[in-house]
């Protein structure tokens, strides 16, 4: 059996970044002891925690060292001096105002949960590691009953919880590669047995197989699908395996369906680099950053603009950006034909935690229909198919998809939230927050209705108590 109290007040469903990010924030908010009196527990299914998925990648970071230090910067260090002193915290501050090993960061944020792994531990509410949640079902009493088995053994139970944050992650998804299309092509079956996700090229396993596949190829030729950070990260990676690749002129295409643009510290600074492609709804209204959510930063941002030619760069022609909404049709279908090998970088779609309603029915959520709309609304809660809250269920992390769009960094900006610094900061702290107003709220109503049973069998009684008695 695991061993839990029979009910706490928030469950936290995954100790990966985004997870372990929720304690960060309460943590920094001043919430942390409240949080911890009305019981936490956190489920991770693995051995270790923190690193979640971060761990898996040996290339650089996409945001600076800085937004996995803000944590430390807004407090964190001075409830746990240990990490102040931590190497890889020590180490991430060499990287402040840059892209920083993904490795590292790893380290760092391992390091993070095990300081809260201790403290959790201390107050007699010890994360479970080796626990995977398997299902959620609302109870009679508007709760939720967690389904959990040990990995080591496979015993299983139910955790009883007033929340649940499900901060489970994300994943490239083998499904959608069988419906992906590029300017209508369909990718698969055709190509099917070129086709990688572009995970695998980003790890280094993946990265060996391409060099293998490559080598001694006489005109070398990558179709790469999606125009987001992995996609160029993807390029960026591809491009290490020279010189054993030889790799020429337009030897990587990029095929992506929006332009591709560098974040900026000030219109200025774009404008000097010879960049103009934006507007004032694309600049940050507090930070005067252009496409501070939208843009691609650190190394991403270092290749796109070499393959922009802006500035005094040396121009990286080896790469070459189609856009498959201007491009005639014939030309993807003949990149796709040329490739020897494609990558997807599509996107994520989240694990979501299969939840049940109080009569056992499956909870279709949003996130399940197609297109891959996000899990939560802008309060983080989970939404299911028709739009509307599911009662008393947050999401946090990549398999969330926070929806970003007019909340933070350019107004024009349409996506979600993937980055730690706001797990961390705004994102976590709000959902902490309302957790405890509604535990406040639901502990109020306890009270209340306790009070107005009491009352009502006090007047059964003949004793109506007055206020003082
Ligand atoms: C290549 C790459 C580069 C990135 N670079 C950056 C960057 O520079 N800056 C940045 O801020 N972000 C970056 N991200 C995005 C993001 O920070 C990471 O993807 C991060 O790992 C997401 O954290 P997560 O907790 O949401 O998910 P995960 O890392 O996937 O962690 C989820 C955790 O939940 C556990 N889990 C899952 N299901 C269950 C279950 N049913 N029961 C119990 N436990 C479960 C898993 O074991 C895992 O530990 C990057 C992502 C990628 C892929």
């Amino acid at each position: 059996m695991v061993h839990r109290p029979s009910a706490t007040g928030l469950t936290i469903i995954g100790g990966g970044p985004a997870g372990i990010g929720l304690l960060v924030a309460a943590s920094n908010s001043g919430q942390l002891p409240r949080l911890f009196a009305r019981g936490v527990t956190v489920l991770e299914r693995g051995a270790d925690l923190g690193a979640g998925e971060l761990g898996e990648y040996d290339i650089n970071s996409d945001s600076h060292a800085d937004s996995f230090l803000r944590c430390l910067d807004e407090g964190l260090g001075e409830r746990f001096p240990e990490l102040l002193a931590h190497s890889a915290a020590r180490a991430l501050q060499d990287y402040r105002g840059r892209a920083a090993p993904l490795p590292l960061i790893a380290d760092f944020v391992a390091a993070i949960a095990r300081a809260f792994q201790s403290f959790a531990a201390g107050v007699g509410q010890p994360i479970l590691t080796g626990t995977q949640a398997l299902a959620a079902t609302r109870t009679a009493d508007d709760r939720w009953a967690v389904h959990v088995r040990r990995v080591r053994d496979g015993t299983e139970t139910d955790l009883v919880s007033r929340h649940l944050a499900v901060a489970t992650g994300a994943e490239p998804s083998s499904v959608d590669l069988r419906r992906l299309r590029v300017a209508g092509h369909a990718v698969w079956p055709r190509h099917k047995g070129k086709l990688v996700l572009s995970r695998a090229v980003l790890a280094t396993v993946g990265l060996r197989v391409a060099r293998r596949l490559l080598t001694n190829t006489r005109n070398p030729c990558v179709a790469i699908i999606g125009g987001s950070h992995s996609a160029l990260s993807a390029a960026n990676a591809l491009l290490s395996l020279s010189p054993g690749v030889n790799w020429t002129r337009g030897s990587i295409v990029i095929l992506h369906r929006r332009p591709l643009r560098p974040t900026y510290q000030t219109p200025e600074l774009a404008r000097a680099d010879g960049f103009h492609a934006f507007q004032d709804d694309d600049i940050c209204p507090k930070t005067g950053r252009v496409f501070p959510l939208s843009g691609f930063c650190s190394d991403s941002r270092d290749v796109l603009l070499a393959i922009m030619g802006l500035g005094r760069r040396m121009r990286e022609d080896r790469i070459h950006l189609m856009d498959v909404t201007h491009c005639a049709a014939r030309g993807v279908a003949g990149t796709l034909e040329r490739a020897d090998l494609i990558v997807a970088a599509t996107g994520y779609r989240p694990r979501a935690l299969p939840l049940f309603d109080r009569h056992g029915r499956r909870i279709a959520l949003a996130s399940e229909e197609s297109g891959g709309p996000a899990m939560v609304d802008d309060q983080s809660r989970v939404l299911d198919r028709t739009g509307r809250p599911v009662p008393g269920v947050f999401g946090i992390g990549l398999s969330a998809g926070f929806p970003l769009a007019g909340t933070h960094g350019d107004p024009s900006f349409d996506g979600r939230a993937n980055g730690l610094a706001l797990w961390h900061g705004e994102i976590g702290t709000a959902i902490v927050r309302a957790v405890l107003e509604e535990q406040s709220t639901v502990s109020a109503l306890a009270l209340v209705r306790a009070g107005a049973r009491r009352t009502a069998r006090d007047q059964v009684d003949g004793h109506v108590l007055q206020p003082g008695h």
